[in-house]
């Protein structure tokens, strides 16, 4: 069941007169419920190819179907409505509103997608709860560890069911025992269905996705099957 097809898709950014070629040709395919880590040196197109793959960004060449739906030439607008159906965001830095609670971080996706307030809260409570964070509703960000604020983001990310969860570094600032229960988390996410891409400098961490893409010089370099996960499951 293919989400994700990618043809020969290029970016390229002009600034003056330069010009970079920062995506030169890459074509994958990703099914339902893989899950993927992307891997490569800074500079290699790493954000590039997420940024497009999120539909936050479209690409200068190629084509870009998601879920069937060719979104490589769309308005801002069409992307934007595409995004918050089918893109669920983890960062590195949590990005979560200093000002509000779990619950309410968890629930914002929920006003855009025009739920009424108790629906929003039940539903934001059972989010929190499916990533261990139950009790922690009425907490601020500031009252939460860094390990927790990632879960509350990762409930954020959930909450209207997407078909992809999308995470850029989401252990780099974390402490290592912390990122492990982080991993231990999209591992159950990815046992329940969800398809996961993240973008990672560690391979302790990208060890445990089951696909290692890694990218040079905007290029696809290798696409391998993370044997010692796939043949445990
Ligand atoms: P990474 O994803 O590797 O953590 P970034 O995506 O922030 O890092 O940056 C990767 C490289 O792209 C850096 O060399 C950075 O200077 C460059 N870069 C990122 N955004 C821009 C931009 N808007 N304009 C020019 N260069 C950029
Ligand atoms: P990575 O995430 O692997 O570090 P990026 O996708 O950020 O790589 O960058 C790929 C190339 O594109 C780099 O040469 C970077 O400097 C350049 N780049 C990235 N974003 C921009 C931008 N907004 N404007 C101009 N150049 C950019």
């Amino acid at each position: 069941d293919t989400l994700i097809v990618t043809h020969d898709i290029s970016k390229i950014y002009r600034m003056g007169t330069e010009t970079i070629h920062a995506l030169k040709s890459v074509s994958i395919k990703i099914s339902k419920g893989e899950y993927v880590a992307f891997m490569g040196p800074s500079g290699s197109g790493k954000s590039t190819f997420m940024n497009i793959i999120g539909c936050l960004d479209t690409p200068t060449g190629g084509t870009y179907i998601l879920n069937g739906n060719d979104v490589s030439n769309m308005t801002d607008n069409e992307l934007a409505e595409v995004r918050n159906k089918e893109i669920g965001f983890v960062f590195q830095t949590f990005n979560l509103l200093p000002r509000q609670t779990s619950l309410e971080n968890v629930a914002l996706p929920l006003i855009y997608a025009g739920y009424g307030k108790s629906d929003r809260e039940e539903k934001a409570q059972r989010a929190l709860e499916s990533v261990g964070l139950g009790t922690r509703g009425k907490h601020k960000p500031n009252e939460l560890s860094g390990g927790q604020r990632q879960r509350v983001a990762i409930a954020r990310a959930l909450i209207n069911n997407p078909s992809i969860i999308l995470a850029d570094e989401p252990t780099g600032n974390l402490d290592s025992k912390t990122s492990y229960e982080i991993m231990e988390l999209f591992e159950d996410l990815h046992a329940k269905g969800n398809t996961i891409i993240m973008v990672t400098h560690e391979e302790d961490i990208a060890k445990y996705a089951h696909r290692i893409i890694r990218m040079r010089d905007g290029l696809i370099e290798s696409d391998t099957i993370n044997e010692d996960i796939a043949t445990a499951t």
